[in-house]
């Protein structure tokens, strides 16, 4: 059964100005499309190829490069769609909202938290928001398409957040300007399914 790309949950020019058209094109049609043709090249014949994506990146091991380059592409820009909305911004609420202010004082201190993780990852890579079992909430960043699933990551827990800072999710309108694009992101958070991913994660 092989991977699909999922459509956008949205048009691809919904997320303006905060995220522009050309780059959602690019983005979801070139670059997640090749990750999943990728993944269901790496998958053929072998032991993976009748799982599911998250099994995938729980059990891979590190040094298979095709399968957590792709693997990991795939299931991290899933996320990433997910994870905005054009109605998105605000702040979070009810459970997910006190887990945020236990695990980092406040919603500000999240945000910091998490805009220091996506402007300090060098080079290619993400910031995650991730949740622990009984709820505890951590910011981190894994490189290139790596992602907290993975083993070894060192950033634990399951991913409720993500933010893509590879300069092809932001350059056509930001260039240089990661910290511009990484405000802009909180603009579009999609709070209602990054709550369910919570509920259903911790
Ligand atoms: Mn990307």
């Amino acid at each position: 059964m092989a991977f699909e790309l999922p459509p956008l949950p949205y048009a691809y020019d919904a997320l303006e100005p905060h995220i522009d058209t050309r780059t959602m094109e690019i983005h979801h049609g070139k670059h997640h499309n090749g990750y999943t043709t990728n993944l269901n090249n790496a998958i053929a014949g072998t032991p993976q190829e009748n799982m599911g994506i998250e099994e995938i990146l729980t059990t891979l091991s590190m040094d298979q490069a095709a399968l957590r380059n792709n693997g990991g592409g795939y299931y991290n820009h899933n996320l990433f769609w997910e994870s905005m909305h054009p109605q998105g911004g605000g702040i979070p609420q009810g459970a997910l909202a006190e887990a945020i202010n236990t695990s980092f004082g406040s919603f500000e201190g999240f945000k910091d938290a998490f805009a220091k993780a996506a402007a300090t990852r060098f080079g290619s890579g993400w910031a995650w928001l991730c949740v622990h079992p009984g709820g505890k909430l951590e910011v981190c960043s894994s490189a290139n398409q790596d992602n907290p699933l993975m083993p070894g990551i060192g950033c634990g827990g399951t991913p409720i957040l993500g933010l893509d800072v590879w300069e092809h999710a932001y350059y056509l309108n930001y260039q240089n300007r990661r910290p511009d694009y990484i405000q802009a992101f909180f603009n579009v958070i999609h709070w209602d399914k990054v709550a369910e991913r919570f509920a259903n994660g911790q």
